[in-house]
């Protein structure tokens, strides 16, 4: 029986009785016995609530997503190759 005084953040998270453990390997190598977050198939100590993108904690504006920056670099390009453009006049 492990002591859980040492592991505070293992608290039953409510999504008991399923019978579904998060399964990830620990540093023991063991499976996580863990209950997955509800909807996710990790528990929350190995990624379960883990977000990206408009889900993320930090999204605020979407400036910084990889689609935005590719669309700024395409933009940029374009703007360069115009005003080369402009300049061999
Ligand atoms: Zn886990």
């Amino acid at each position: 029986m492990l002591n859980n005084e040492h592991y505070p953040m293992q608290k039953k998270t409510g999504s008991e009785n399923t019978g579904i453990i998060c399964g990830a390997k620990t540093r023991t190598g063991a499976a996580c016995k863990n209950k997955p977050v509800v909807g996710k198939k990790r528990c929350r100590m190995h990624g379960g609530t883990s977000r990206s993108g408009k889900d993320h904690w930090n999204y605020k504006h979407g400036y910084w997503t990889k689609e935005e920056k590719k669309q700024r670099s395409g933009m940029m390009r374009l703007l360069r190759a115009y005003m080369n453009d402009m300049l061999a006049f």
